[in-house]
């Protein structure tokens, strides 16, 4: 892999060379360059034309990168994946190598087989002689060099085989931990090449994210009249003009020339690719993480008149995924919308150290490498603070804060460690239930367009086990969510708290974005996606579900000595000794008055 930087030197000599001898020259620079052993090779597209880049200037400079760790942030359509393919059959024909490319289903796979890749192979006199065995989808054949096509679907579609190169299209389609197998095979490749792209989906998830670590390059033009350089934004760059949109220069309204472009890194140093000396000895090997912005707007084939028009139609579809479908596939950056979304900003406004002791309290406790749990406080007025959370590794001592707070009820996640929280359960005399997450493919066979507004719960009781909820993950992290907008959920701790355990809090619960997801058939789906840890979050969503076990009718019936003391017992045992109904309410004793100050 080590020598596939193009060398100056020899693209100098390479170039001095055509005018006395084209044909050598062009043979020459085909074993240098991509674009060139395209020329040469005189490949076309599935349809039969020409490869041109007049109206694909910025993928020139993509195709002669070779950094071993590129990342693609990108729209729809704009011939990434042909990009890709060109790249690895160009090095598969000059090398031994062996390359995984990765489609999120099987079906993807095929697709691209049968109507994109082996047309363009068949129309290829030269590809057709270096290429054998090109009836089978999965698996291609160059030289001495093999392209193995995969789905990222399950375990299965992985491949035991050593890899040199993993190219992943559409990664933010593809399942994390599918894609981690994938990785493995390149564990004995001395120089190995990931490149991963995708049309993103939510901010700072998928390849947004690993965008963000790269070098981030961006296609900038230049303003022929004003000589601002600028980055063509669909919402400052497109103005109407005697009824027909078009790209002008932001800040002079002069006609923009897209093809005058240039790739400039907003970090360059974050990545550098491999040194060669004049003899093609590697001097230095290549760092960091290369990625692009691939910006539609910067392909000249796309006109601002037709983008507008998508955006219009996307604006007035009653679809629930048009607009961020729109800002995902038509402009190729990532989207969320504004309902929905806990920020840092939005649990630290509304934080404050009181609230009213009155009510009872609940628990929720998500299970991991340690335990998360949080006790939440239900006033009367219908406020639901969270008063205490931490963490704890021992399923013990997390029963302790369960008991301490005096919690009328708590739901704790059931996995991974199944038997120790049915330990607790069973402890508890029915007080604490354990819960799972609904099967995810369960929960994406419902259309959120034919969702009823009243539904009932978003949980139910599993008839297998006792004690048991099933939770509809998006539906219960959508319902706890909104607590925390409304305002009805917030930290009972001053707002300039800098404590470490608080921003940790707050962290965890800003930790999730909510998506929605198209798939195939255009059916919309609801997905909470984990942007860091949020374990926090999943112990409030978990406290949330516990609070609404009980909280049937209206809230103020549960207060002190009013009608709770008449539906309850005058002593209860819930296995740790006699206690009175009041003993099920929050004190100040039971916290030690003391800390709320400290909060
Ligand atoms: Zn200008």
């Amino acid at each position: 892999m080590s020598s596939v930087q193009i060398n100056p030197q020899i693209l100098a000599d390479a170039t001095e060379f055509i005018r006395a001898d084209p044909e050598g020259a062009a043979e020459f620079l085909a074993e240098i360059d991509p674009i060139s052993w395209m020329h040469h090779i005189e490949l076309k597209t599935e349809k039969g034309e020409p490869i041109e880049f007049r109206d694909h200037k910025p993928l020139i400079g993509i195709y002669s990168d070779f950094h071993p760790d590129q990342v693609y942030q990108k729209a729809a359509q704009i011939g990434i994946t042909e990009t890709a393919i060109n790249k690895i059959l160009w090095l598969g024909d000059h090398r031994n190598l062996t390359f995984i490319y990765v489609f999120p289903t099987a079906d993807d796979v095929y697709k691209f087989s049968q109507g994109r890749f082996n047309p363009v192979i068949k129309g290829n006199f030269y590809l057709r002689k270096r290429m054998r065995s090109s009836d089978n989808a999965t698996q291609k054949q160059i030289a001495n060099s093999w392209i193995y096509f995969r789905g990222a679907q399950k375990e299965t579609q992985a491949i035991s085989i050593p890899a040199d190169g993993l190219v992943i299209d559409e990664f933010d389609f593809a399942p994390p931990d599918i894609l981690d197998v994938f990785t493995k095979r390149l564990e004995a490749s001395r120089t190995p090449l990931t490149w991963r792209f995708s049309t993103p989906t939510i901010p700072k998830y998928g390849i947004n994210a690993w965008f963000e670590q790269t070098d981030q390059r961006h296609w900038l033009v230049k303003c022929d009249r004003c000589n601002r350089w600028q980055r063509i934004d669909f919402w400052r760059n497109v103005r109407a003009r005697k009824g027909i949109h078009r790209f002008v220069c932001w800040k002079c309204g002069k006609l923009l020339q897209r093809r005058s472009g240039i790739w400039v890194a907003k970090y360059p140093t974050r990545a550098t690719d491999a040194v060669y000396d004049a003899r093609g000895y590697l001097h230095e090997p290549a760092s960091g993480l290369r990625g692009y912005f691939v910006n539609p707007l910067a392909f000249t084939f796309i006109t601002a008149e037709k983008k507008w028009q998508t955006w219009v139609k996307a604006e007035h579809s009653s679809r629930a995924a048009a607009i961020k479908n729109f800002y995902n596939f038509d402009l190729g950056v990532p989207y969320v919308s504004g309902e929905s979304l806990i920020t840092t900003d939005t649990i630290r406004n509304s934080m404050k150290p009181d609230f009213d002791v009155q009510g009872f309290n609940v628990f929720g406790c998500d299970q991991g490498d340690i335990l998360h749990w949080v006790v939440k406080h239900i006033s009367p007025d219908g406020t639901r603070p969270i008063v205490a959370f931490g963490v704890t590794n021992s399923f013990e001592e997390a029963y302790t804060r369960f008991v301490e707070f005096a919690c009328r009820l708590g739901v704790i996640d059931a996995l991974p460690n199944k038997h120790s929280a049915r330990q607790l359960v069973q402890k508890s005399h029915k007080r604490l239930y354990m819960a799972y997450y609904k099967d995810q493919n369960e929960a994406s066979k419902e259309r959120i367009e034919d969702k009823k507004p009243d539904k009932p719960t978003n949980y139910s009781h599993s008839k297998q086990e006792t004690q048991t909820l099933l939770l509809d993950r998006a539906e219960t992290l959508d319902t706890s969510a909104k607590e925390w907008i409304d305002g009805r959920a917030y930290l009972a701790r001053p707002r300039d708290s800098q404590a470490e355990d608080v921003q940790e809090f707050i962290e965890q619960m800003a930790a999730m974005v909510r998506d929605i997801q198209e798939d195939s058939k255009g059916i919309a789906r609801v997905v909470w996606v984990k942007t860091g840890p949020d374990h926090y979050r999943h112990a409030d969503n978990y406290a949330s579900i516990a609070a609404d076990l009980r909280t049937i009718g209206p809230i103020t019936d549960l207060s002190v000595g009013g009608s709770i003391a008449n539906i309850l017992p005058q002593e209860l045992d819930f296995g740790f000794g006699p206690m009175k109904p009041d003993d099920l309410m929050p004190r100040e004793s039971d916290f030690g008055i003391s800390t709320f100050k400290d909060f």
